[in-house]
């Protein structure tokens, strides 16, 4: 069997590492520059991306931004308004004040987070279909796509390596990962999902898949501690502080990593019970939830292995 060949970049504040079947510079150069292109679209934290402008218009105008741009807000903005969804397009304010895991975090007082929550509500945010305008109609709001650029943009990757004629590979946006066929002679990629807060690279288990994606959302990723708190940076939009429950990670397996990333944020929110109660009406989603008591539970038809046998291994589907 012909070993993959690894290209690596930092990207996205992130590693990137891209596995193709054989041996092509060039086609590893297109892959990062579309990534590059793309980031450039969908970030918050530099200024000249489409996201930036909306923002700076706030209160102020509609701001004209591309078709992919436009789908893309479409479906957070829908997403965002599912009835107990806590993923919330709109959470920019609260992201921006929190600054977790950057310099400079902070618990902010707890008027502060009354004042900002005031400012993330989805349905406020006008989109107008024909002119493909978006407009903040308060200033100070600020949409934030942290918690879903990547999955689309693994989405893209996977499109391209398509559209060039590349069936086998993978690609690993720091923890977003889309997989297309195996390499030749193997039937899946075998994918770790990380041992939260263990050292890098300790993995838990690994599943098995092959044109799919799998994403993880774990409070391990980006955190600081204060007073023996841990305050981490997947954020509840109704309390504006971070998410409080069992988990420590969500692993979803999907056809489309921007589902992935949907529902990584989603099922955070809902927890073990009401999350496998969720995914029953979503059989193309599986997911794998790791939980503070070390229980790893399990909904997903893929291969699995433990391989940290700490864990006690739960099969919702047997
Ligand atoms: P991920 O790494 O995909 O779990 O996304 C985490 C990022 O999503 C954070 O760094 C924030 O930018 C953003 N975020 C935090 N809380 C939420 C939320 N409740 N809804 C949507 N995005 C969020
Ligand atoms: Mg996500």
């Amino acid at each position: 069997m012909q070993q993959p060949c690894s290209y690596s970049a930092v990207l996205m504040g992130s590693p990137i590492l891209l596995k193709l079947a054989q041996h092509d510079e060039r086609l590893a150069h297109d892959v990062f520059r579309l990534i590059r292109q793309q980031e450039n679209l969908f970030t918050v934290n530099r200024a000249g991306s489409q996201l930036m402008a909306i923002n700076a218009a706030a209160g102020k105008h509609p701001v004209a931004v591309s078709a992919s741009v436009f789908a893309l807000i479409e479906r957070a903005r829908e997403v965002s308004l599912l009835p107990g969804c806590c993923f919330n397009f709109a959470i920019g304010p609260l992201v921006k004040r929190w600054k977790i895991g950057f310099k400079g975090d902070s618990v902010p007082p707890a008027h502060e987070l009354k004042a900002l929550l005031a400012l993330t509500r989805p349905e406020l945010v006008q989109l107008d279909k024909q002119q493909h305008t978006v407009f903040l109609p308060e200033a100070g709001m600020e949409i934030d796509l942290g918690a879903i650029a990547k999955g689309y943009i693994a989405d893209r990757v996977r499109d391209f390596l398509h559209q060039q004629g590349c069936y086998c590979g993978l690609i690993n946006l720091g923890g977003n990962l889309q997989t297309l066929d195996a390499p030749e002679g193997e039937t899946s990629w075998a994918i770790g999902l990380q041992k939260p807060f263990g050292e890098p690279g300790a993995l838990i288990a690994t599943v098995a898949v092959s044109n799919k994606s799998v994403v993880t959302s774990g409070i391990y990723e980006r955190y600081f501690e204060l007073d023996g708190r841990c305050y981490h940076h997947i954020l509840d939009p109704q309390t504006g502080y971070p998410l409080d429950n069992e988990l420590l990670s969500v692993t979803v397996i999907s056809d489309s990593s921007l589902d992935g990333d949907i529902f990584t944020t989603l099922l955070y929110g809902l927890g073990v019970e009401k999350g496998l109660a969720l995914l029953a009406d979503y059989p193309q989603i599986e997911a794998v939830f790791v939980t503070r008591k070390q229980q790893v539970v399990l909904a997903t038809q893929q291969p699995f292995r433990l391989l940290d046998e700490s864990y006690q291994v739960i099969d919702s589907t047997a």
